[in-house]
């Protein structure tokens, strides 16, 4: 079981949530509990380390940063103990959660948790803190933000769970944000390759990473909501969104049970950053000279488009960057000026991407087609177009996110009727 920050926010929401695992437990289940920092504790403490230091150490980021699931895991093995439960805390140093990479970004390497598993066995509830490791050196790390929910798969995977339930503040995935859009349908069902590049696209319901490692590790995941009142249907009757395989997606058609669309999804990411580079010379090697120095810097280029080259043999070079990473971005491109040899750099923080998902899209033609209309019927510009297998992206002005992701909703049918 995970429990997002909202979910945790405050000694009351936790005795809510204690209530949950202790019905699960009464239910015979041995029970493993990842939870999150209290809602904005996160931010709260990236913005102490950017006082302490704008230049800041990640290691010592993490040391900040990992104190709020510290908290949260020991109010909740607390909180179950008064309702006398047996539970202890594990902290990710103590199972240990072993992480190699980056720190403030580390990914999880291996989880080997004899003696947490013993304890379950013995009937302890084990609560453990997510979004945090150990480094090879023996540091805490953190696995980036969202991070708990890979905390929770990998978890899952470790300990061989029947399934990873992934409590947050809405009941299941939803055709798109639900804050955004009213009509937003929920969904009994998402393929994990779905789920995954939603998730990568902006739907912020799951880490992108824990779809990847629970479709790797074959970890069932369930998503639902932990507002509900004592007379809830169990999570064991499934009421939230379950991640599965295609060939359970097969059978759940096949019942009836769900419907095979186009469009499974919208999603919206307001993170990017558009650079322009002006009048790069139109010749082999330009494009990569200036990429190979933001994959040094491990910078992560998203949409790119090399215009149509104009005369003199020179041509513009447009792409986006996460937002976090533009600063150091355009300083190693200005670093490189002479080697590339453009004429200017022209940024803009204020764009976004929108992008619809479905696996419907291998076998169909028109989905991009029906995109471009519907937005050109709103006078929405599209400043750029990206593509997948299974999802067509477009940057529009970020102004307009809001608009584009409900006339999108209404022009792929996903509008709920009732
Ligand atoms: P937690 O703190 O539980 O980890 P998050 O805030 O990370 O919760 O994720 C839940 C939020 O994700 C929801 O409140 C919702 O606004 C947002 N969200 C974005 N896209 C979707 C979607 N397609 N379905 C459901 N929720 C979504
Ligand atoms: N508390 C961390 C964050 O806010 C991890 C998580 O909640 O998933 O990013
Ligand atoms: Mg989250």
């Amino acid at each position: 079981m995970k429990f997002g920050g909202t979910s945790m926010a405050g000694t009351e929401r936790i005795r809510r949530v204690a209530n949950i695992v202790r019905k699960q437990a009464a239910g015979g289940n041995e029970v493993a509990v990842v939870v999150s920092a209290m809602a904005g504790e996160t931010d709260r403490l990236v913005n102490f380390c950017r006082e302490a230091n704008a230049l800041y150490d990640p290691a010592e980021y993490d040391v900040v940063v990992a104190s709020g699931e510290q908290v949260t895991s020991g109010l909740l093995a607390l909180t179950l103990q008064s309702l006398g439960c047996k539970a202890r805390s594990w902290l990710g140093w103590q199972i240990p959660v072993k992480t190699i990479e980056a720190h403030a970004k580390a990914r999880i390497e291996s989880i080997d948790a004899p003696e947490m598993v013993a304890a379950m066995e013995a009937g302890e509830i084990a609560v453990v803190p997510g979004f945090q490791g150990i480094s090879e050196d023996g540091r805490v790390t953190t696995l980036g933000r969202g991070g708990s929910d890979t905390s929770a798969v990998a978890v899952a995977a470790a300990v061989k769970a029947d399934r990873c339930d992934i409590y947050t503040d809405v009941d299941g995935v939803y055709t798109t944000d639900p804050r955004i859009v009213a009509k937003a349908r929920k969904l009994k069902a998402v393929t994990y390759e779905e789920m995954l590049e939603l998730a990568s696209v902006g739907a912020k319901v799951l880490q992108t990473r824990s779809v990847g490692l629970a479709m790797k590790e074959g970890v069932r995941i369930q998503v639902l909501s932990s507002f509900v009142g004592d007379d809830a249907v169990s999570a064991d009757e499934l009421p939230g969104t379950l991640i599965v395989s295609d060939e359970e997606m097969d059978e759940l058609v096949e019942k009836g049970l769900m419907e095979r669309q186009l469009v499974t999804g919208i999603a919206h990411d307001k993170n990017e950053a558009k650079v322009i580079l002006t009048r790069v010379p139109d010749k082999p090697g330009a494009v990569a000279h200036i990429f190979e120095p933001l994959a040094e810097a491990s910078i992560n280029v998203d949409m790119i488009i090399q215009n149509v080259g104009r005369d003199k043999g020179e041509t513009d070079v447009t792409f986006t960057v996460p937002q976090a990473d533009l600063a150091r971005a355009q300083a190693l491109l200005e670093d490189r000026r002479g080697e590339i040899g453009f004429n200017r750099i022209i940024t803009d923080s204020k764009i976004a991407k929108i992008s619809v998902v479905g696996v419907g899209m291998k076998s169909h033609a028109g989905v991009a087609s029906t995109m471009f209309r519907a937005l050109s019927d709103r006078g929405i510009n599209i400043q750029a177009i990206s593509t997948s297998e299974i999802k067509v992206s477009v940057m529009i002005d970020e102004d307009e996110t809001e608009l584009a992701v409900r006339v999108l909703h209404t022009a792929y049918g996903l509008d709920a009727t009732d």
